[in-house]
């Protein structure tokens, strides 16, 4: 198993920084280099080799590629889509430039795999809200939307043209308690546990009824690392696979974390990511990765409730 040697890309982020610490327990501290433009948590740094890189140095992700004889490449650095509608230009530019960067090392042959995630924010007002088809109508009205969707054409031409093996998931709103989200539209089903503890009521930006799909972290850990554990022919989908877990409103939510906290007390206040949010799907179909490669979730809203306030408390 171990003549890989993998490189995270993006690693001192929410899902970076538990992606790189579970692949150093299935492949080796030292088999696995974590890199970002800031440094990550104390466990992160402490646990194996980190460096500090930015996604769109091309020269200097090859040169880190070629130091550290990288096989695998988790690309998890982006723009997310509130952050990305304040700085357009910028997510443009880095969800696209580093997706090139790496997409290139692969097929140049420097590096043997690629993870890049997609999201449900490839979706758009146009797209079946319930159950959302695998293949559907996708017109995304925001830029981070337009960068992913993009992103998965450019994977899959870069599969069929140059027979890079690159695997994708749709990520879902992943919810966490180790480290903060990074600015996207479903933050408030991580904020709503952090002041639940905190001072006992929270002040959603989204409207009560917006239901979106979500998934607990440990969740998206397990589907990243299986879908780059499967069998080349398994991975029949080279764009991006839909994925699920749950889907929940924040007035269920508050209603699942009172049943824990009795005292917890709940407003809205709907802000501009309401309307990020009313483009996005309720809940979405991922029978063929379930097919594919075996995907199943393990966390559903009762699971994922209880572990959170656990995971803060201590
Ligand atoms: P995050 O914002 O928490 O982390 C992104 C990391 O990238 C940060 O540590 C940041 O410092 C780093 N970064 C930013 N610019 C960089 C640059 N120029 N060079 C190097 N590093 C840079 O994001 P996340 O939630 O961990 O998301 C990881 C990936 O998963 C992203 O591609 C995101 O679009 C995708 N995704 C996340 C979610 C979610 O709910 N968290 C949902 C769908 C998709």
């Amino acid at each position: 198993m171990n003549s890989k040697r993998i490189l995270i890309i993006g690693a001192s982020g929410q899902i970076g920084s538990e992606l790189s610490l579970k692949l150093r327990v299935l492949y080796g501290n030292e088999n696995v280099v974590a890199s970002d433009i800031k440094k990550g948590g104390k466990e992160l740094m402490a646990s194996g080799p980190f460096e500090i890189m930015d996604a769109t140095d091309e020269e200097g992700i090859a040169n880190l590629v070629e130091k550290y004889e990288i096989t695998d490449v988790y690309l998890m650095a982006a723009m997310l889509s509130a952050t990305g509608e304040k700085m357009p230009m910028k997510a443009w530019d880095l969800n696209m430039d580093s997706l090139f960067i790496v997409l290139n090392l692969a097929k140049e042959k420097k590096i043997n795999k690629v993870f890049w995630p997609s999201s449900i924010a490839v979706f758009g007002p146009s797209t079946p809200k319930q159950n959302t088809p695998q293949t559907t109508i996708m017109e995304p009205t925001t830029v981070y939307g337009m960068s992913k969707q993009t992103g998965e054409r450019w994977c899959e031409y870069y599969f069929r043209k140059f027979g890079v093996d690159v695997r994708s998931i749709r990520y879902p709103g992943i919810i966490s308690y180790k480290t903060l989200p990074g600015g996207g539209t479903t933050d408030y089903a991580i904020e709503i546990f952090h002041e639940a503890i905190k001072s006992g009521n929270y002040t959603s930006f989204l409207s009560e009824d917006t239901a979106l799909p979500m998934m607990f972290m440990d969740d998206a850990i397990k589907a990243t690392i299986d879908i780059m554990e499967a069998p080349k022919e398994k991975v029949k989908i080279r764009s991006s696979y839909n994925l699920s877990a749950i889907s929940f409103t924040p007035k269920e939510l508050a209603e699942a974390i009172k049943a824990e906290l009795p005292e917890f007390e709940i407003t809205y206040n709907p802000d501009f990511r309401q309307e990020i949010a009313d483009s996005w799907p309720s809940s979405i179909n991922d029978t063929s990765a379930r097919e594919d490669w075996g995907w199943k979730h393990t966390y559903d809203l009762q699971k994922l409730t209880q572990a959170m306030l656990e995971g803060l408390k201590d």
